[in-house]
């Protein structure tokens, strides 16, 4: 048989991932999911991107239309569960959002917490068994056969799952790969045992050491990873360390070390339509590498915004914008929040998480008011603010798959101070005093006082300002936009519908 060129193939791609920036956000994740696609289309490909229809999708902004299509309804073990569809449509370049309508499952407060308990929504299960049937089954009610399905995360996990179980015999996904990325190995999706049975695919298929199972629970994230035909994470590094034990790997290393020929990774991009400091709308002082003047006064206001005294000494300001949790690596900033609040700095952190840290950082901010702001909440412009307005950004992850902070801070002359893990170790070079190389401050073990002294070696450096000048514009000028990340993507999914093509043959 004639090999197939699929270097020049226009593809036909959807999507689908649980956030999706500018519609839903917690993470990092909806960035990605929001830039990938324009990116994708930019090349020439056909490209749908599938989300939950959550209550913080703003149908009025962004003008949702229904779609006149006729879905069966959808089975969650014993239920029946109709669906709308709704469609918002991005011209240039052209893609089409589709949501998954059903307000008993999404019209809710967060994305994926119940606010009232700070725990999980308990249907969670039901919540993403329904977005993943409902996903393939718009596909069929639209006729729209996609070459690629590229499923992110453990909420969509189910997607590669079923078209490999309930879907293999259906004509119409006869030509669809599937592409699983995996943005974070940490949430894996896991449920009891019953939950298979709202799945609904044939009960043989749960059974100790199956796809589906783990240690006697149900895994999505699992079967996710042994389904698709081509799985992928986000930094290359990540996608050694997931397989090199159980610290990174959260008892799927073995798994994912079954698919090692399969698993690639692809660094993140930027979308500096959203995050550049020339252009940047939710900023008052745009500014550039050629003119930092801008920056200057960013950092006024924003000392002003976080009722942070201005000294006439330039104390330097550290900037944290995170989801407050154990991977971020706050645990080290409590042992040593004391010595690093003695030094001569001032902190602006914006972040929601886990409340241990919420109230690490109330004590801290009671006990420093003049030298520490904390933002315990979820707030897009002062995120932008704060990095626009820092001279400093602190990422001391325990690990990272990607990040992408690190690379918005380079982008607008925060210098970053990182340990060095996942897409961190990747994207970030550690400072050389000797040579000015460099692009920002890597720590190597997760040791509080290794943190500290890279946060010293940054002060230090700091204070020599054409240092310092030449270090910010070294990360201001690299190139993290998606060009690149989106064809190796394609690349990805030229691989998954080879390797489909073998297994079918
Ligand atoms: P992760 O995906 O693990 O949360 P990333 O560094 O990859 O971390 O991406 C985080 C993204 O979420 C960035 O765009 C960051 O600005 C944003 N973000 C995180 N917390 C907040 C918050 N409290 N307010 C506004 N934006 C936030």
């Amino acid at each position: 048989m004639e090999p197939l060129n699929l270097d020049t193939e226009t593809l036909k791609i959807l999507i689908a991932s649980p956030e999706v920036f500018p519609f839903a956000k917690s993470g990092g994740l909806a960035d990605v999911s929001g830039a990938l696609p324009k990116a994708l289309a930019g090349l020439g490909h056909q490209v749908k991107v599938i989300l939950p229809k959550y209550r913080m999708v703003d149908e009025k902004r962004f003008k949702l239309e229904k779609i006149k299509v006729d879905v069966p309804a959808i089975t969650i073990g014993e239920k029946n569960v109709k669906i709308q569809v709704k469609s918002h449509k991005l011209l240039s370049p052209p893609v089409e959002y589709l949501f998954v309508v059903s307000d008993q499952h999404f019209d809710r407060e967060e994305l994926y917490k119940n606010p009232s308990t700070g725990f999980d929504y308990e249907d969670n299960d039901e919540r993403f068994i329904l977005f993943s049937r409902a996903s393939l089954e718009i596909l069929k009610a639209l006729g729209w056969e996609p070459d690629i399905i590229h499923a992110n995360d453990w909420q969509t996990a189910l997607i590669p799952a079923y078209l490999k179980t309930l879907y293999t015999d259906e004509p119409f996904f006869k030509p669809t790969a599937t592409v699983f990325s995996i943005h974070n190995l940490a949430y894996q999706g896991t449920f009891p045992g019953n939950t298979f049975e709202k799945i609904g695919v044939p009960k043989e298929l749960f059974y100790p050491t199956s796809p589906f199972e783990f240690w006697g629970k149900v895994n999505f994230m699992k079967a996710g990873i042994c389904y698709a035909d081509v799985i992928n994470t986000v930094s290359e590094t990540y996608a050694l360390e997931i397989q090199s034990g159980s610290e990174f790997g959260y008892g799927l290393e073995g798994v994912l070390r079954t698919r090692n020929t399969d698993l690639y990774g692809i660094t993140n991009g930027l979308d500096y339509d959203v995050w550049s400091p020339e252009k940047d709308r939710l900023i008052s002082y745009n500014y550039s590498w050629e003119d930092l003047s801008g920056k200057q006064k960013n950092k006024e206001l924003l000392l002003k915004l976080c009722n942070l005294p201005r000294s006439s000494r330039d104390v330097p300001l550290i900037g944290i914008i995170s989801r407050l949790v154990d991977q971020k690596g706050f645990d080290l900033l409590a042992q040593i929040s004391d010595k690093l609040l003695a030094l001569d700095l001032q902190l602006a952190i914006l972040g929601t998480g886990d409340e241990k840290y919420h109230r690490l950082f109330k004590r801290m901010s009671a006990k420093y008011p003049e030298k520490i702001s904390v933002n315990l909440r979820f707030d897009d412009p002062l995120a932008h603010l704060i990095e626009a307005g820092c001279d400093i950004f602190l990422m001391p992850s325990r690990y990272e798959p990607c990040g992408l902070n690190q690379l918005i801070s380079l982008r607008y002359g925060t210098v970053p101070v990182v340990r060095r893990t996942g897409g961190l170790a990747d994207t970030i070079e550690n400072y050389d005093p000797q040579t000015g190389e460099g692009t920002g401050f890597v720590f190597e073990n997760y040791d509080a006082l290794e943190l500290l002294d890279a946060i010293k070696l940054a002060l230090k450096v700091y204070e020599d300002k054409e240092s310092w000048i030449r270090l910010m514009k070294n990360g201001m000028k690299k190139d993290f936009s998606w060009g690149k990340s989106a064809r190796r993507y394609v690349g990805v999914y030229q691989k998954a519908l080879k390797k489909k093509l073998v297994v079918d043959v």
